[in-house]
């Protein structure tokens, strides 16, 4: 099978080559054969195989435009790189929102670019896209389900903006649903859609699920619309969540505020289970020693001149304790005097829901804290912590993985946090220290890592300390133990468990 390049479709790759999907095409595209013959499962891949309907808010794809030619780009993420080797594997459909890029994918879609999977964008109206994406889902439901109610805004207009995307989405994914399909729906910005589908007489076999955490039903009770959400994942035959604290508290809020046994129309409660999101390890281990990510791994050493790297990695997000992990940086300066000159933080801060106030204000404090540390602390040819605020590639991360010898995870709150995976598949066996978050979901898995709580500061730093003088022995043990456990829990296993 001819292969979509990863992360660029041009010209020539687009013209007229018949792959699994017809982006953004009404057209039918080859579904049975193709799928048929995608089933094949590699050795460590799931059984799953059936005909499969994704929807996610985003595409995994977005559309660069470039003088008038637009350029198919692979979407950086979590549930990307999670869902995108299945979606090509068994030829799914792959239904989202066009983020506001109606034109250009109508563009895409008459020039027949080829894509691995069908896609099926979906219009939201302007008037919508700001209420319900920077308002219901990131306004309230974002900080709600992270557990900041302080930071939660609750607005009629907002929910009704949700509601009207939730019936787009759920329209067209009844549209591409044929008898025997399964449909996966993800994450928070589609709780209704499970339940529309079900209110629009869809009988597939409906699972779902949610990449953050679930609250406790003391703080969820706070949304005038919690009888709603639950009435849109009751729609759902199966529901994943990343860990086992947020089965109970949905099976909580099911029991305190959910929807009655009979307006199910006599179907099941659905089956609520742990399910951590993973990676692919083998592959990542494998491309992590490949000779292009060692040539770079060469010079980011060298850049560093021989001192150890402590490397942080997320988006620029309040929920990802990036203040906290300055403050510990800050006090293990105050206090060890002795890495002044010798230790090098390097924090990798990817660009997300830039335009919206509470992510400009937090990348300003983030960015003065930053420049008031290295104001402090600095030397003529040394400076604590570099700072980069843009998106890496697969390869160029991967670098950073291999060159750090370890990586501090702050997040106050963090569904899964797959860079704790990835920085352990990366290593493989080698040594490197996770330090990691108590309160992100990794932190249940991954055994070996030193966990830390990102409100003590003096104990994170103290743990950063800890991590820099650590045996190298001791380093491997502990890598090499939760390598291992990915590699019996990769991506594959999450996606076999989904589906089972
Ligand atoms: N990532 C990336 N390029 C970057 C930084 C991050 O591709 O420059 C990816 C990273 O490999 C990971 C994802 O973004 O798969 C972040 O997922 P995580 O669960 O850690 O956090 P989220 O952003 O989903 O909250």
């Amino acid at each position: 099978m001819t292969r979509f390049r990863e992360g660029v479709d041009d010209a020539a790759a687009g013209a007229g080559r018949a792959l699994g999907g017809d982006a953004a095409g009404d057209s039918p595209v080859a579904r049975g054969g193709a799928v048929a013959r995608r089933c094949l499962p590699r050795r460590d891949e799931p059984e799953f195989c059936g005909r499969l309907v994704i929807a996610a808010n985003r595409l995994p794809y977005g559309i660069e435009e470039d003088g008038g030619r637009a350029t198919l780009r692979r979407a950086v993420g979590g549930l990307v790189s999670a869902l995108h080797p299945l979606a090509e594997r068994v030829g799914a459909t792959w239904v989202g929102w066009d983020g506001g890029q109606t034109a250009s994918w109508a563009r895409v879609r008459r020039g027949r670019r080829a894509t691995p999977y069908r896609l099926a964008p979906v219009a939201l109206p302007p008037r919508l896209r700001e209420p319900y994406y920077d308002g219901f889902c990131n306004g309230t439901l974002w900080p709600l389900l992270h557990s900041f109610l302080g930071r939660a805004e609750f607005r009629q207009d907002w929910f009704d903006a949700y509601l009207a995307a939730n019936r787009a989405v759920a329209a067209r994914v009844r549209r591409e649903t044929r008898p025997g399909d399964v449909i996966w729906v993800h994450d928070y910005h589609l709780l209704l859609v499970p339940g529309l589908l079900r209110q629009a007489g869809v009988s597939s076999r409906i699972a779902f699920f949610l990449h953050i955490p679930f609250p406790a039903p003391d703080l969820f009770r706070h949304l005038p619309w919690r009888a709603e959400l639950l009435a849109g994942l009751a729609g759902a035959d199966a529901i994943g969540l990343q860990a086992p604290e947020h089965v109970r508290h949905l099976r909580d809020a099911f029991s305190w505020f959910g929807p009655a046994a009979g307006a199910r129309g006599g179907r099941a409660a659905p089956d609520i289970r742990a399910v951590p999101i993973s990676i692919d390890t083998r592959r990542l281990a494998g491309r992590a020693r490949s000779r292009e990510v060692r040539q770079r791994v060469e010079a980011i050493r060298a850049s560093a001149r021989g001192r150890p790297i402590v490397l942080s990695v997320e988006r620029l997000d309040y929920s990802k304790g990036i203040l906290e992990r300055l403050r510990a940086i800050e006090h293990l300066l105050e206090v060890r005097r002795d890495l002044r000159g010798r230790v090098w933080f390097l924090q990798l801060s990817v660009p997300t829901r830039t335009g919206v106030p509470t992510y400009d204000r937090y990348r300003r404090e983030v960015d003065e804290m930053v420049g008031r540390i290295n104001g402090r602390f600095s030397r003529p040819e040394w400076a604590p912590i570099r700072y980069l605020f843009r998106s890496l590639p697969e390869d160029e991360l991967l670098a950073y993985y291999r060159a750090a010898d370890a990586v501090l995870i702050t997040s106050l709150k963090d569904g899964m946090n797959l860079v704790a995976k990835e920085y352990v598949a990366a290593r493989a066996g080698a040594g490197g220290v996770l330090l990691l978050s108590e309160f992100a979901g990794a932190a249940g898995e991954l055994r070996g890592a030193l966990l830390i709580n990102p409100h003590d500061a003096r104990g994170t730093a103290g743990a950063v300390a800890r991590a820099l003088d650590m045996p190298a022995l001791e380093q491997r043990q502990r890598m090499a133990s939760m390598y291992r456990h990915l590699q019996r829990h990769s991506v594959h296993h999450w996606v076999r468990r989904c589906l089972a």
